[in-house]
């Protein structure tokens, strides 16, 4: 059984954690996109539970794998996950899921993103960009409810600075005008097509709740893009 050990935890937003495990003993391979499996053992529950979650960091991390959680009501793994204290082991498998990135599918990549959905999305994004891949062209769409939902807030101005072939587009569905100064409202086919230009040449890896991953679907059809390469993951 791979018992992982957590090495560190922090708050991204006011209900969702970062949990980093440690892989230095026993790396894994795995693409940015994929997802490990926790399991661990509850109060009556006769089995352990076990749940997926995508994993954050990217394949050039090899030490430790870090995966964000964002606290269900009432939810089971979700709350043990942002509560356990560093040091707390648990069984994680995998990598697992066939949502995933390789260059091979191509350097211009969309990544159209909601909520807890941002999560593979950010490895895929930091993959290309960490990497430095020669001809990477990332544009990033990342709708939350309010400005307090923003995963990974700190992060986003430090890659935009430093990677001039990264585009991140954020959008605020449910803020007051006077909440959020920045865009109001879902993706959509225009916003996206007037702030990339054309995408039909691109690859695109949509993530988020069903419903939100049904209407990025008809959005990049309508951009152009051919459905082998409109890649999705729901939860
Ligand atoms: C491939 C994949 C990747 C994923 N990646 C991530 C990720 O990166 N980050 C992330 O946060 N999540 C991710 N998830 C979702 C994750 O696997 C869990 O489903 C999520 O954390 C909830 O698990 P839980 O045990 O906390 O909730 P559960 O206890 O399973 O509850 C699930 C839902 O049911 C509702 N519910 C539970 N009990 C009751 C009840 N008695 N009455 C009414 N409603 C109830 C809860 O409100 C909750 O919305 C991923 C899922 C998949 C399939």
């Amino acid at each position: 059984m791979p018992i992982r050990r957590v090495v560190d935890a922090w708050m991204e937003t006011h209900n969702v954690r970062t949990i980093r495990f440690d892989f230095r003993d026993d790396p894994i391979d795995f693409k940015a996109g994929q997802f490990i499996v926790c399991k661990d053992e509850f109060r009556g529950y006769k089995r352990p539970v076990q749940r997926a979650y995508s994993i954050a960091s990217t394949p050039w991390q090899r030490d430790f794998v870090d995966i964000t959680v964002k606290r269900e009501l009432p939810g089971l793994m979700s709350a043990r996950l942002t509560e356990i204290p560093v040091g707390y082991e648990m069984e994680v498998t995998g990598p697992s899921g066939k949502y995933l990135y390789e260059t091979s599918r191509g350097k211009k990549v969309l990544l159209l993103g909601a909520g807890s959905g941002i999560t593979p999305l950010y490895s895929i994004a930091n993959y290309l960009l960490e990497g430095n891949i020669e001809g990477a062209d990332v544009m990033l769409y990342y709708s939350v409810r309010s400005p307090a939902d923003i995963i990974y807030e700190a992060q986003w101005p430090t890659m935009v600075r430093d990677h001039a072939n990264f585009q991140f587009n954020l959008t605020v569905t449910r803020a007051k005008p006077q909440e959020w100064a920045g865009r109001h409202g879902r993706i959509s086919t225009d916003w996206v097509r007037q702030t990339a230009g054309d995408v039909s040449d691109a690859v695109s890896y949509i993530c988020g709740p069903t419903a939100m991953v049904g209407a990025m679907e008809d959005i990049c059809r309508e951009l152009g893009l051919p459905e082998d390469r409109i890649n999705t993951e729901k939860w």
